[in-house]
């Protein structure tokens, strides 16, 4: 059974809570944390925390300026390499976003991708949506694969021809 269009998130593609507002599973991440991370090592927990956040914006970019957007790319990019940065130096900027803070989010609707790379996908290989139907004793994995499946995609996307 294949959901309609309408069913789909016209950022990440994912099937629509049924709030019919995607942006409901970030909270929905959040509340798995609060089951969740308490159980982890707080370094884990906090890499958990912002893999979770920074990808959903990844796949989300409308609501991000395109200068915090190449930003949070960068994060994710040095925290899933050989040699991460420690996560205290991201978790303000992360916080700043999930906060809604003006100087790095905008106020746009879902569809308006002006300020974006036209390449920017709209369709990805894993989504919230995906994360939020694993098991939650997986969850620190799960976001961190949803982390590194994201940067693929990205790399393919980016990798076409702009015109
Ligand atoms: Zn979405």
């Amino acid at each position: 059974m294949s959901a309609t269009r309408t069913d789909r998130c016209a950022e990440c593609g994912g099937a629509l809570p049924t709030s019919g507002d995607c942006w409901t599973r970030l909270h929905e991440l959040l509340e798995i944390e609060t089951r969740v991370l308490p159980t982890l090592d707080p370094q884990a927990g906090m890499r958990a925390h912002f893999f979770a956040v920074a990808t959903y914006q990844l796949q989300h970019p409308s609501r991000l300026t395109r200068e915090a957007l190449d930003g949070l790319h960068a994060a994710v990019d040095a925290m899933t390499g050989a040699s991460p940065p420690p996560i205290a130096h991201l978790r303000r900027d992360t916080g700043r976003f999930a906060a809604g803070s003006r100087k790095v989010t905008r106020s746009a609707p879902p569809t308006d991708r002006s300020h974006i790379d036209r390449r920017w996908p709209v369709s990805w290989s894993v989504t919230a949506h995906d994360v939020t139907e694993e098991a939650e004793t997986e969850y620190p994995d799960a976001v961190g694969r949803w982390a590194v499946a994201t940067l693929a995609d990205l790399r393919v996307a980016m990798a076409a021809t702009s015109r």
